[in-house]
């Protein structure tokens, strides 16, 4: 059965290098997307110009109904779903947990964990023998993000208990489950949290001293979700440059 990879949150970032990282491999890869249609389409081009299978989807894939949608529509379009990667991650400005309301509190819930476990949840049901996962989660979950972001550390502490439940729920059926936990890596993801030069204000403090690049944590997503990790399941991989 030849592969078939959704990797959600595609339109930027470590999806977008992981799903053009996949295709190069030969799977047929959804590059899932939120709001950004114009520069998941621009992944699916640079895909499509190497010789690679891809479609871009919408789908919010914190909602129940549109991940129901988005497997069903990738099986149409692109074969059975055998592989999966968790990518959506949200966070938002900097601040203390105590400046932190409820209504942003769930927000994060939603988009980071709702929607691991619903894509989960939908793969769990859907794969026969065979086939893997990768969830995104970050070493903020070690951390705790304190004086930035705890709500989204705590999502990702819960993305790994995720992540460990149900290696072991379906480890029996040949299915793996792992996650990986990258720590400050180049994206737009740090100028949402009010800080564009994030990376390059700590890099040089980390053992590695410097920032990380998606292309590397795209190369540990695809080990994980490969056959040479055969043995490999319930793990937690960091890409942190030593962090
Ligand atoms: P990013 O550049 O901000 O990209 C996030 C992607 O998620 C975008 O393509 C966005 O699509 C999509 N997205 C957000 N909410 C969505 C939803 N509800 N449904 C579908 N798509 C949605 O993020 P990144 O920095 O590459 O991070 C990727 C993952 O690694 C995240 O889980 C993040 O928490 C984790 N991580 C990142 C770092 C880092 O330093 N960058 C460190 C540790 C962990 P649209 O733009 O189309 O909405």
């Amino acid at each position: 059965m030849s592969k078939v990879v959704i990797v959600t949150g595609a339109s930027r970032g470590i999806g977008a290098s992981t799903a053009k990282l996949l295709a190069a491999q030969g799977y047929g890869v959804c590059v899932n997307y939120r709001e950004r249609k114009e520069q998941a389409q621009a992944v699916v081009d640079a895909i499509t110009a190497q010789g690679g299978r891809a479609v871009a989807l919408q789908a919010d894939v914190s909602d129940e109904s549109e991940v129901v949608r988005l497997f069903d529509d990738v099986s149409h379009r692109l074969g059975p779903v055998t592989h999966l990667v968790n990518n959506v991650g949200v966070l938002f400005t900097q601040s203390r947990l105590a400046d932190v309301d409820v209504e942003r509190f769930t927000r994060v819930m939603q988009a980071n964990v709702t929607s691991c476990f619903l894509c989960c949840r939908e793969a769990a049901r859907r794969f026969s023998f065979g086939g893997a996962i990768v969830n995104l989660s970050s070493v903020a979950a070690r951390l705790g993000a304190p004086f930035e972001y705890v709500d989204y550390a705590a999502s990702k502490g819960a993305v790994e208990s995720l992540t460990k439940g149900l290696a072991t729920e379906l480890a029996g059926q040949g299915v793996r489950v792992n996650a990986v936990s990258p720590g400050l890596i180049y994206t737009d993801i740090h100028a949402d949290g009010g800080e564009p030069g994030r990376v390059d204000r700590i890099g040089p403090m980390l053992p590695m001293k410097r920032g990380g690049q998606p292309d590397e944590v795209a190369n540990a997503i695809a080990w994980l979700l490969s056959d040479e990790a055969s043995y490999v399941t319930g793990s937690i991989l960091e890409v942190a440059g030593g962090r």
